[in-house]
């Protein structure tokens, strides 16, 4: 389902008012200013000034506007699907991943299960605000939150990555993978019962997503909502980000153990520098282990590198 949220001037949302007069539909929601349904689109008006439109024909009501030269501005809070009233409050699946962008380390993805009845419980373990969130704070609260949730978290070490990436696949396609596996394995876990929504931390349009997705033989879809920046719209993707994190982090641990040096996150000249000395004294076959091998940093590694 597409939605589209816009936010509108004041003379442009009577227009909005005005073209869909005849299809008005009464909802009693807060901050609802007006509401109507045409077959294949729902359009809602908020006293904020966004206008919502849901459904298969929301491009095509939505090009009519942009037809009319409104003043159209989309919206940059809402990056992604609108959600429901007090979604903070309802049972929710949510996931997230770490490492992406990391050349040293693993891509992980997290999925935890949050009912309505453990939120409380879960803030009281020390999920809060995402910002105040440290690495060693979040070392610190993990275990007892792996303990209290049900979870999945996945680890893609780099080994498999390279020969994934190798193969043509995305880091995208790889991340909806292991989101839709994360899912499925939380969702076996707590059957009979279902989350009331499932929120991914959005990396990628719905359509994008789902078509990473479509040689999948089981494709999560019901109830599945996206938004960026999702770790602050309902704890249990602040939950699942904190997990990922914590995987990502043991795995860099290990990582510098195996090798007696600290290895650094990120893909800065630090992680170019390191790069260059396990180079020289372990070898290209070492590196490639433990790194995202397509990354800028390993030419700049080799070149720093005496051997090359
Ligand atoms: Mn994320």
């Amino acid at each position: 389902m597409t939605n589209i949220v816009l936010q509108l001037t004041e003379a442009d949302i009577a227009r909005v008012v005005q073209r869909y007069q005849s299809d008005q539909v009464h909802r009693q929601a807060p901050g609802v200013i007006f509401a109507a349904k045409l077959p294949d689109t729902a359009i809602t008006v908020y006293k904020s000034g966004k206008v919502m439109f849901q459904g298969i024909g929301a491009s095509r009501e939505v090009a009519h506007f942009q037809a009319e030269n409104i003043a159209i501005k989309k919206s940059s809070t809402a990056k992604g699907d609108t959600l429901p009233e007090q979604f903070a409050a309802l049972s929710v699946l949510g996931s997230d991943e770490t490492g992406t962008g990391d050349y040293f380390g693993p891509m992980t993805v997290a999925a935890v299960y949050i009912p309505a009845d453990q939120i409380e419980l879960v803030q009281e373990l020390g999920v809060k605000d995402s910002k105040q969130l440290t690495d060693d704070y979040m070392r610190q609260i993990a275990p007892s939150l792996k303990k209290a949730c049900v979870h999945s978290t996945l680890i893609l070490r780099n080994e498999k990555y390279n020969q994934l990436q190798a193969k043509g696949y995305s880091q995208g396609k790889m991340k909806a993978m292991m989101h839709n596996q994360a899912l499925k394995h939380v969702l076996r876990k707590i059957a009979p019962e279902k989350p009331d929504y499932i929120l991914i931390d959005q990396f990628a349009e719905r359509g994008i997503y789902y078509n990473y997705l479509k040689n999948e033989k089981e494709i999560i879809r019901e109830n599945v909502l996206f938004s960026t920046k999702a770790e602050n719209l309902h704890v249990a993707v602040a939950t699942a980000s904190i997990l990922a994190r914590y995987a990502f982090l043991k795995e860099m641990d290990q990582l510098s153990e195996q090798i007696g040096l600290a290895v650094p996150k990120g893909a800065s000249a630090k992680v170019d520098q390191i790069a260059a000395q396990i180079l020289t004294k372990f070898g290209e076959e070492t590196l490639k282990a433990m790194t995202k091998w397509h990354f800028a940093n390993t030419e700049k590694a080799k070149k720093k590198c005496k051997k090359y």
